[in-house]
């Protein structure tokens, strides 16, 4: 029997009542799900639902480190092993200090279905560690990423679970986790991906999530006759994802106008063109700084601090045709969305994984904005890890041109099947219901193959 969406909630909020992101992450699924459970009553009679929602195996640990003063730091690291019904565990490792459980198994969750949609054999993990990098030196943040690792080694391997890079955690320190696991083991292998192409690396796996995205949304507008050609964008956030979603607007011939990070936002009416870009990579990738540099850069911006508290993120106001939320979760809420339908935006792709609150997504679907969720938008970047996983295993290296039309066809192919089967399931144009569905789908039958495990 469908046990309903109620009771799975019931059950969720009574087994885990403080865990926010998560709860918000089952309940955006489940009425889409739902629909799916009434036509196959096996998946209930399994208790397929029941059991996606419990993570298969989650680890935490101690990361116990000395910072640059002699000092002895601890950190809590974990890693939450979600579901391995179609592949091994795979999804990023974020540093921040507001990780905490809920939030790793709301990414965790959204994972299996963003893997499944890629049509790669990748099952859904994430973790990470409540560290905060900020201010901390290079060597401080490669004894942290020794010291992660020197837990976490014991619980993944290119076929049980490969992590990759996630807010916090980019190429050098994918470098230093790599670099302690190669040691401990004594095995040169890919358990993580976003490697450096001189060991094992895939050429375009920094790009892939902004690019995918910007592919993705691409392909929304062609639906639609429309292109991106002469659009201005809003990017919210500074970092990998939004640099190279700026960076393939511009290559579309967007426009991208604004970029954020926790402090604030700046708004760049002319245009952020390639020049501006490269000092945005070096002032974030290198130096460490502030977004707030860009505006006494670049005079003709507008610089915003954002205040503590604020119910609302005055960057949404800006008017534009395309919005893309590349920063954290939760960053567009009921208001900002209502910002957003007044200014007569076009399209919101979801760079972020769940950056629009449940109220919001509702306002966006109820007006005439285009609307996907990151778990189809930003599959990109698990998508070439999923490239990378398979050339490691094959001692082979694609070139860019081979890698870039393999994350265009993922992408246009994820597309096309939201799209399909949202109109199957008589809500056509519904990238959320369609992307819900069809994952979810893949997945059940997958479990329900392999028994009650
Ligand atoms: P980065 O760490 O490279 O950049 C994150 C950016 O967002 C920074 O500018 C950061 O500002 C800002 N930010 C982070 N937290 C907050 C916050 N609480 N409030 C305001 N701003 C914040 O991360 P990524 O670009 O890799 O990831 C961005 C999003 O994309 C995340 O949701 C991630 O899960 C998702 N994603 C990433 C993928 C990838 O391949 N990297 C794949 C799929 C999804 P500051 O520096 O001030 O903290």
């Amino acid at each position: 029997m469908n046990k309903g969406k109620d009771k799975i909630m019931d059950l969720v909020k009574k087994r885990d009542p403080n865990e926010t992101e998560f709860i918000q992450a089952i309940e955006e699924m489940l009425p889409s799900i739902s629909k799916v459970l009434d036509n196959h009553p096996e998946f209930s009679e399994k208790s397929i639902l029941e059991r996606m929602i419990e993570p298969e195996r989650i680890i935490t640990f101690r990361v116990a480190w000395v910072d640059d003063k002699g000092e002895v730091q601890v950190n809590r690291g974990f890693r939450v092993q979600m579901n391995s019904a179609i592949g091994p565990y795979k999804g990023g490792l974020r540093f921040h200090p507001t990780v905490n459980l809920s939030i790793l198994k709301f990414l965790a969750f959204e994972q299996i279905f963003k893997n499944a949609l890629t049509n790669l054999p990748l099952g859904a993990g994430k973790g990470g560690a409540d560290f905060d990098p900020k201010g901390r030196s290079d060597d401080e943040i490669m004894r942290f990423c020794y010291a992660f690792m020197q837990e976490l080694f014991r619980h993944i391997g290119d076929f049980t679970d490969v992590p990759a890079g996630d807010i916090g955690v980019g190429s050098r320190e994918i470098g230093y986790l790599f670099g302690m696991y190669k040691k401990l083991k004594n095995k040169f292998s890919g358990i993580i991906t976003g490697k450096g192409e001189d060991w094992g690396g895939s050429v375009i796996r920094p790009e892939a999530t902004g690019y995918g995205l910007i592919y993705f949304a691409s392909y929304m507008l062609k639906a639609k006759d429309d292109t991106l050609k002469g659009k201005k964008c809003l990017v919210s956030g500074a970092g990998n994802v939004a640099q190279f979603a700026i960076e393939k607007i511009i290559d579309m011939g967007g426009i991208p106008i604004s970029l954020s990070d926790s402090s604030g936002y700046i708004v760049d009416r002319e245009g952020i063109d390639t020049e501006k870009l490269d000092f945005i990579k070096k002032l974030k990738n290198e130096k460490q700084g502030r977004i707030k540099d860009y505006a006494e850069k670049y005079p003709g911006s507008e610089y915003h601090e954002t205040k503590d508290g604020q119910k609302f993120n005055p960057l949404w106001k800006v008017e534009a045709d395309c919005v893309f939320p590349c920063a954290t979760q939760n960053e567009i809420n009921e208001k900002d969305a209502e910002n957003l339908v007044s200014n007569n935006v076009t399209l919101l792709a979801e760079g972020a994984n769940m950056p629009c609150g449940t109220k919001a997504i509702s306002i966006i679907q109820d007006s005439r904005i285009l609307y996907a969720p990151g778990k189809s938008t930003n599959s990109g970047g698990v998508a070439v890890s999923g490239l990378e996983m398979s050339q490691n295993r094959r001692g082979v290296y694609w070139d860019r041109e081979e890698v870039d039309k393999h994350l265009k066809d993922i992408m246009k192919n994820i597309h096309d099947v939201c799209l399909k089967t949202a109109e199957e399931y008589g809500n056509p144009g519904n990238y959320l219901e369609g992307a819900n569905i069809f994952s979810f789908l893949k997945v059940a039958k997958a479990m329900k193959d392999q028994g009650v495990v």
